[in-house]
Parts: C-alpha cells; structure tokens; sequence
C-alpha cells in the first residue's frame, strides 16, 4: 500500500539524527538538501522549554543547552524505545535533563518541571521543525517522508520513529538504514555487487556497517560501534586545553559560571572544526577578566589527544567485519558518513587501516539525507530501477507441536519477506487450532520470545492429519509482520499484525544469537526428542485407528502384539531417552510398514504413512 503513492506527491527524506538533522528532496536536478531561511541545511536535534511552557528547536536551543540544561533536551535519539532501565544503565547522569519513568509502562520519559514527554514527542518537535523548514524551501505543503535510522535499531525503536512521525504530521513511508542511505547516495547500488563499510562518525556516536550488495539488494551484514565516542568527545579534549589555559588567569580556586563554560564548550568546537581546514586555530575566550584569553591550538596537539579515540574506531571496523565473515582485502568500497569524519586524520587512518580510497565526496553531515531522498523519490514513484531492502534481524516462525520452534522467515532475510507453510491438526475432529507467533534463534518456543497468537476457529471436523491449515508470514517494507492463516478445505481464515510493543537493544540481538550458537546442541537433542515424541504419537494414532475398523483382518494374536508395542511406545515418548525411542520408532514403523504391505490396502497404507511431523500445536478441542 505505501508502495504506491500517486507520483506527484512530494515525499522527503530525513536524517533524523542524534546530534542534527535536516532533509533532502529529489529534483530535476538529482538530490538536493533542503535549507533553512539562514541558508543552513543543519538543524541541531534540540529542544529547549522557555518559562512560559513553549519550546525553541535547532541552533537556539542548542545555545540554552548549559545554562538551562534541565530544560534542554539534546540527543533524545538515546531515548527512542528504550525501557527507563536501559537509559539509566548507558547515559547515566550524561544527559542534563531528567528521565523518568512513565506512570502506565517501563518507558523512559522526559520530565520538564513535572511535565512528562515521551521522546516521541520531542523527536516529533525536531522533525516538526524539520517539515516547516522543507515546506518553507519547497513552498509546498510536506506531509509524507522517508526516514532514516542506524542500522541497529530494533523494531520498537523503529516503531517509536514511525511514531514520531505521526505527529509531528509525516507519514514515514519507509524507515531506512542510515548506512544503506548513504551507499544510496553515493549510487553504490545497481549493477554492481559488492561489500560496502560505512564508516560514520557524528557528534555522539559512532556506528560501522557492513553492507552487501547484490543485484540491487542492500543487506546490513553486520554492525560495531560505540554509542558514546563521536565529535563530542572530541570538543571535550579542547575544553580541558581551554581550561588549563583559563586557570593561568584566575585565581586557583574560581569557578566557572554556566555562561562561560557554554562559551567555552562552543568555542571547542568551532577551533576543532577550524583545525580540520587549517594547522593552527585560534580565539579569545572573555570572561570578564581585565583581558579577554587568547588560545591557540595546533592541529598536530589535537590529533595527539584524539588518536586514541579514533584507534578505537577502527579497532570496532575490525570486529564489524569479521562478524560479516569478511576479510579487510574484500572490502570494495568505503563510505565515510557523519560531521566528524571531515577531521582529517580520521581520514587518514581509516585509509591507511581498510587500504581503500574512500568516498568523501560529499558532504559527509549530509549524505544519509541525500540518499533517504533518492529512497523517497522511488517510492513517490520517480526513480523505478532501485529496489531497496533491509533485513529482518531475527527469525520468525510458530509454535508447533510439543513446543518446537518452526521458522518460517529466517535471520538475515531482506523485507519486504513472505514465507508460506502447510499445517495440520494433531487430534482428531479438532474445530480450532491455536497459532502462537514467536521471534528469536532457538530450537524450542520456551528458548524465544513470543509476539502474539490467534486462533483460527471454524474449521470443521475432520480426523487429525487431514485439515490443510496455509499459515503466510509477511513482513512488509515497513518490518510490520502479518500472519494469516487459512483451512483450505474450509477456507475459514484469521490473521494477526504484530508491531511488537518492546523490542530489543541491540546487545539483547546478539545474546539472543550468541546463545543459539552455545545452546546449538542442547538445542539439537531437545528439538530430536520433540520430533521423535511426534512421530511417536503419529505412529501409534494411525496404528489405533486401524485396529478400530472392524474390516481389519487381525488376528487376536497380532492386536495383543500390536497393543503392546503401542504402550511401550507410549511409555517410551513420555521419557528422555532418544535413543530407545528412536529404536522403537524404527522397529515399531517397520513393523506396521510390514502389516500393511502384506495384508492391507492402499488407503490404509496411506492412513499409516501419513505425514503429520509438522502440527500447530496448543490444539484446542471444541
Ligand atoms: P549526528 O549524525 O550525530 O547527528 P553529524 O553527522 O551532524 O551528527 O555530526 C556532527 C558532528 O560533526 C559534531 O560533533 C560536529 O562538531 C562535527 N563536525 C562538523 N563539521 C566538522 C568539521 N569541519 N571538522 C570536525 N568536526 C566537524
Ligand atoms: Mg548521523
């Protein structure tokens, strides 16, 4: 349905990002951002509360950000989807605001003078801002937008973007990975296939993806970073050198005001941006003192405090790639992304460190807005030729039978995604069964997380085995799942859409595949086991309901024979040992495989062998 937008309708892209934002727009001319009325394309991601209850967003608000810093809200990125616990545990006391819990869940909330917003709303300010500011350039009104997000934003924090959206009044046709917009931009896409690091360094964070590119399908293969090293971090050095330099002024034990330190914090970061331009950089810092300080700063005395910073990106390049099962010499392509990456050493260490010449061709602040404009483009109908997938991080599937865990769309597969799969009951005359809809690595329903269940009801009697229940995931573009389900002799249907309410960070993801791999065997036994108990209960159902006709022609011999193999494979099911079960299975199937070649038909043949490994299970009796 999002696909298609009638063609003249103006969608945009936006860079939503932790430290600024801004959007972008394809024209007659390609791609191009979208200013603000003072020419600045940057809009920073901040919100300021005044006294009487309204708030500033952008540049103003961010000069209120030290000396109101309980009514500034800065990287409030941090906050999306987060339970009050994960932001207590990362940002600790980092952010100047407070954050608190809300009254009706565990989610984190802005508390301004007792007044709680949810980092939905606040990010609904910035992007607010952000669509007047497009509609100001355009001179037309903007109420659909493609939005971007890193790489490894789970689905709630995805879901709370969307949201945000919503009221700031977009519509997000599509959320996209900040590292597939910026390869988009740099037209990294079509013909050729690929490995593509995207390199990209903003004011707070530091993300690495590894993307691969084949046919025109982008595929996230892996992410590293740190969500506290960026250009911050880098001011912050300056100000200690500012510092030294102050306190040569003023008497040992002075402190200093808000005011100045708000100074001196934008002063950082203007020489830092200066020395990415120039060797030696240069200002007065006033404060009231007889003579205004002067300080000088030489970018080799910059790069000295920096370095170790930026080993640690490249150490995080390293474990990208090797989570992506790729070699440094494989890389075909480096992206660099984010304000920070115009330092020049970064530059430089990032290419002598992947020995690739690296795009930096555009503006590296502005690339991912660019590239969420070309995704906006095609799906407003402009550019057809381009196809733009992400991936589903991990597995979904149903519950079957003795709590298996039965996958239909796998790890890693590219959204939009549709897997379809046959079910049937497991007991006789059965009128409804239950779907239960998990997500996660393991072999068994009790090893994932559940996202929702639904029962289709209506299905008519019939023995077990014989209903053909059709159950469809769809993922959409939008990473929404569908599940439908549907008897086909009946044709009696139901169906679930499942946004999940929490998601996961993006440490929980790896645990969750980490201890798939550790639990591999565990998993492996327990999972046999489920599936020998099946085949065990299958066996002995179909053999019962042939000794039950009366046209059989057993003797009283072969039914005694026949009824205890059936309790001693009824006692073996309900143990651990798979092995004599496995046995039994074997002999015990042969055995009936036997009876029915020599003395039966072909219907009761099929009676037997009928495949019924794979049953929803949770199976409810009318
Ligand atoms: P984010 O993606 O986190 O929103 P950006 O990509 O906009 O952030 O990067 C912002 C950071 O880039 C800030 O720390 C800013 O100081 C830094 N930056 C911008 N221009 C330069 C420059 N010329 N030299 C060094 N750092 C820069
Ligand atoms: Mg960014």
């Amino acid at each position: 349905m999002t696909e298609k937008q009638a063609s003249q309708e103006i969608v945009i892209g936006i860079d939503l990002g932790t430290t600024n934002s801004l959007a972008a727009i394809v024209g007659k001319d390609g791609p191009r951002i979208l200013h603000q009325r003072d020419g600045e394309a940057l809009i920073p991601s901040v919100v300021s509360f005044l006294d009487d209850g309204s708030h500033i967003v952008g540049e103003k608000a961010r000069h209120r950000a030290v000396t109101h810093p309980r009514h500034t809200v800065h990287s409030v990125k941090r906050l999306m989807g987060q339970n009050i616990d994960e932001v207590k545990q990362r940002e600790s006391d980092r952010l100047g605001y407070q954050v608190v819990q809300a009254k009706d869940s565990l989610l984190a909330r802005i508390d301004i003078d007792g007044k709680l917003y949810t980092p939905q709303e606040i990010s609904a300010m910035i992007l607010g801002e952000v669509r007047r500011t497009a509609e100001e350039a355009l001179g037309k009104p903007v109420k659909s937008a493609v939005i971007t997000v890193p790489a490894y934003f789970d689905d709630a924090q995805r879901q709370a973007t969307r949201d945000a959206a919503k009221i700031a009044g977009l519509q997000a046709l599509r959320i996209v990975n900040e590292p597939t917009a910026a390869a988009l931009a740099y037209g990294l896409d079509t013909s050729r296939e690929g490995t593509v690091v995207v390199y990209d360094l903003g004011g707070g964070t530091f993300d690495v993806s590894v993307l691969k590119i084949t046919q025109g399908v982008y595929k996230v293969s892996a992410t590293a970073g740190n969500t506290h090293l960026g250009g911050d971090d880098f001011d912050m050095l300056i100000v200690d050198f500012i510092l030294d330099a102050v306190k040569e002024h003023i008497a040992s034990d002075a402190t200093i005001p808000p005011e100045a330190m708000q100074q001196i914090r934008l002063s950082a970061e203007q020489l830092k941006q200066q020395l990415s331009a120039s060797e030696t950089a240069a200002l007065e810092i006033d404060l009231d003192l007889e003579e205004p300080v002067h300080f000088t700063l030489s970018r080799a005395d910059f790069e000295t405090a920096i370095r170790p910073l930026i080993d640690e990106t490249l150490a995080c390049c390293h474990s990208a790639l090797t989570d992506a099962g790729i070699q440094p010499e494989a890389v075909d392509e480096v992206v660099m992304v984010g304000g920070s990456t115009r330092i020049p050493l970064v530059r430089q260490l990032v290419e002598k460190d992947l020995g690739r010449k690296l795009h930096v061709e555009l503006d590296p602040d502005r690339v991912v807005a660019l590239g969420a404009s070309i995704q906006a483009d095609i799906l407003s109908g402009g550019t057809k030729d381009l196809l733009l997938l992400d991936v589903i991080p991990l597995s979904l599937g149903i519950e079957t039978v003795g709590g298996a865990f039965s996958k239909l769309v796998t790890r890693n597969s590219t959204v939009p995604a549709r897997a379809t799969e046959m079910f049937s009951t497991s007991v006789d005359d059965q009128t409804s069964i239950e779907i239960n809809v998990f997500q996660g690595e393991r072999e068994l329903v009790r090893d994932c997380r559940q996202l929702g269940a639904f029962k289709l009801r209506g299905i008519p009697p019939m023995p077990a085995g014989l209903p053909r229940v059709e159950v469809t995931f769809l993922v959409d573009a939008d990473g929404v799942l569908t599940v439908t389900s549907r008897e086909q002799r009946s044709e009696v249907e139901a169906s679930i859409e499942v946004v999940p309410s929490h998601g996961l960070t993006r440490d929980e993801v790896k645990d969750i595949i980490r201890n798939s791999i550790k639990m591999a065997r565990d998993d492996f036994l327990a999972r046999d086991l489920v599936e020998l108990r099946n085949k065990a209960n299958n066996l002995a159902t179909g053999t019962r309901r042939v000794l039950a006709m009366p046209e059989m022609p057993f003797t009283d011999e072969q039914r005694q024979d026949l009824e205890t193999d059936l309790a001693h494979l009824d006692s073996l099911a309900k143990g651990e040992d798979i092995a004599e079960l496995r046995a039994k299975c074997d002999a015990f199937g042969e055995k009936t495989q036997a009876l029915a070649d020599q003395a039966i038909g072909e219907a009761i043949k099929a009676e037997l062998n009928r495949e019924q490994s794979k049953l929803p299970s949770s199976p409810q009796q009318p």
